[in-house]
């Protein structure tokens, strides 16, 4: 692994921890989902609540874990909070591909802030960390469609 890959990661990571807590919390009335990921001990409970149309007017997370897990636990947040549940569902499928690399650099800038944890493709057991908010997201949207 390279030692600059790392460093960039990690220091994109950090900022957004130190630039973005708005995304802490519990969205009453909406949809929790918790999730585990007992490799690393990553623990999230998400919280969304959708609009008739299916767009996500709110969305924050509660938990502990690692540094990758909570970043990109919050840079999820923002990247689908007023976006259409569909949209949000193909943004999750590219962050998956983004993580295993097999994405190209233009693809992920839909990703916004997220696009910042491609380098995390380099270390394959903390993608299980990076993916975890994101695979809850997918679960949530599934109850939400179920319940309209
Ligand atoms: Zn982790």
């Amino acid at each position: 692994m390279a030692l600059s890959k790392l460093t960039s990661l990690y220091q994109a990571i950090i900022s957004e921890q130190a630039s973005n807590p708005a995304y802490r919390g519990h969205i009453s009335g909406g949809s929790v989902i918790e999730l585990h990921n007992p490799t690393c001990g990553d623990v999230i409970a998400l919280s969304l609540l959708l609009d008739e149309a299916g767009t996500i007017v709110d969305i924050a997370f509660e938990g502990e874990g690692c540094t990758i897990s909570m970043a990109s636990a919050s840079m999820m947040c923002a990247a689908v909070k007023g976006k259409k549940d569909k949209d949000s569902l193909s943004l999750a499928g590219l962050f998956s591909d983004m993580i295993q690399g097999k994405t190209d650099h233009q693809e992920v800038e839909m990703l916004g802030e997220a696009a910042a944890l491609s380098g995390v493709s380099q270390f394959p057991q903390r993608i299980k960390c990076a993916t975890l908010s994101w695979n809850a997201l997918k679960k949530a949207l599934e109850v939400e469609g179920k319940r309209r």
